[in-house]
């Protein structure tokens, strides 16, 4: 299906579970490759530089991979959500949490919103480059004083001749100091709120736009960053969806965005389980490998059922999902459970490994990092708990 699949022998053979397919594994394997020569040897670095090249983003486009669930017409691979998922779980093995998001917030939270709801002039400008990797995009909504609470964001954007003005901030806005445009809310009323609000495609290079990248636990190698918006022109083609429609392009990506989060959270949670279960089998303490001590392999045992229970709902949920369905309850719940128990599993292989653990040459320590952002980002667990108590009458 893409580039990179070319002259390549197929992958190792890997049970199919559904709702894969064969073609979804064909698809798996050239990914798995790609991660392997291209990002894996490179993360420590990128790491260590706080930043990776954005030259990442047309060599994705290049393979296909930006464009996997577009059509052919605007340059994607005319494929779906099925293999959008296959990447955001191989993605999850790179090494690099912050890589992860940065090319993830691009092709999963970014671009989305112009694909839906974007004119065939916007979709040609930004969606088509995006696609090639030409473009780089960041999604913008989180402002310095409304992050759960959407509705309480103040960055106003005012009509003037030709279009609108923008003033305000954002704040956490992966590739927010890389991008091209920022696919952004703002307040277009007053009153701002569920009926005020609408999306703008920005252009960074206009006057007035300023990103500062800001440090962080974990995710290093990607850029996050505060945005400030003083009198930043957006021409009138450059609103996204309609006035005052902003909640509907909210609204409707969220449940994608936590499916692809639960994904990677299970992909990121096996790959440091097989890091330590090799680990544990090498490892020796009192004359045995500590994998013999019957404390750490409890630990596996659980870490197993753990993962198997969150890729089943994972699953589960992505299979109501691309059937079309209500997946509401389902995405909640499978963005609930893995964040957490990512972040929990990587802190228990990070006990297994001991010192070692400790050290940034295994890679334990920032995989345990950077789960961290899984229960906050995309929606914090809290807020995840207000959703499914309210599918329950509560
Ligand atoms: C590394 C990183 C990258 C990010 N990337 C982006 C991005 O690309 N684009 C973007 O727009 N945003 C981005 N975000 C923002 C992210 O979505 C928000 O941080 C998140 O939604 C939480 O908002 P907040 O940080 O303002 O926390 P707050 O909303 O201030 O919450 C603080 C605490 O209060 C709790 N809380 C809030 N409301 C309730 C409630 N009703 N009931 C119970 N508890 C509640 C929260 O759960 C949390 O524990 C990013 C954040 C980080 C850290």
């Amino acid at each position: 299906m893409t580039g990179y699949s070319k002259g390549v022998p197929p992958a190792a053979a890997r049970r199919i579970l559904p709702p894969f397919a064969e073609e979804h594994e064909e698809l798996r394997g050239s990914l798995r490759r790609f991660v392997e020569a291209e990002l894996l040897p490179h993360a420590d670095e990128w790491e260590r530089e706080r930043w990776f090249p954005n030259d990442l983003f047309p060599r994705m486009g290049e393979l296909g991979f930006l464009g996997l669930k577009y059509e052919e017409e605007y340059g994607g691979q005319g494929g779906g959500y099925l293999h959008d998922a296959v990447l955001a779980e191989e993605l999850a093995r790179c090494g690099s949490g912050g890589v992860a998001a940065g090319l993830g917030a691009h092709i999963t939270i970014a671009t989305p919103p112009v694909w839906k709801f974007g004119t065939e002039d916007q979709k040609q400008r930004y969606l088509v480059p995006s696609i090639a990797g030409d473009l780089i995009a960041a999604l913008a909504i989180t402002e310095p004083d409304a992050g759960s609470d959407v509705a309480g964001m103040k960055t106003m954007a005012r009509p003037v001749e030709g279009g609108w003005v923008l003033n305000g901030s954002k704040m956490f806005i992966t590739n927010g100091v890389r991008a091209n445009y920022l696919v952004l809310a703002a307040k277009t009323t007053a009153q701002g709120g569920h009926g005020g609000i609408s999306f703008f495609l920005v252009d960074t290079e206009q006057p007035g736009y300023e990103a500062s990248k800001i440090e962080k636990l974990g995710w290093h190698a990607s850029d996050t960053a505060l945005i400030a918006l003083g009198d930043v022109f957006v021409p009138t083609e450059n609103l996204l969806g309609e006035l005052n429609g902003g909640f509907k392009l909210i609204m409707a990506n969220f449940q994608w965005e936590r499916l692809s989060m639960a994904l990677g959270a299970v992909a990121a949670a096996q790959h440091c389980f097989e890091l330590t279960l090799a680990y544990a089998g090498e490892r020796e303490a009192f004359g045995r490998k500590i994998g013999g001590f019957q404390a750490i392999r409890h630990k596996f045992a659980e870490m197993a059922t753990t993962i198997e229970a969150g890729r089943a709902l994972t699953y589960h949920a992505l299979r109501l999902f691309v059937d079309g369905q209500d997946a509401l309850r389902e995405v909640t719940q499978a963005k609930l459970l893995t964040q957490r128990a990512a972040f929990d599993i990587a802190d228990t292989c990070l006990q297994i490994h001991g010192g070692a653990g400790y050290m940034v040459e295994y890679g334990i320590e920032r995989a345990a990092r950077d789960a961290r952002l899984g229960p906050i980002g995309g929606g914090t667990d809290e807020i995840m708990k207000e959703i499914l108590g309210r599918t329950m009458g509560l």
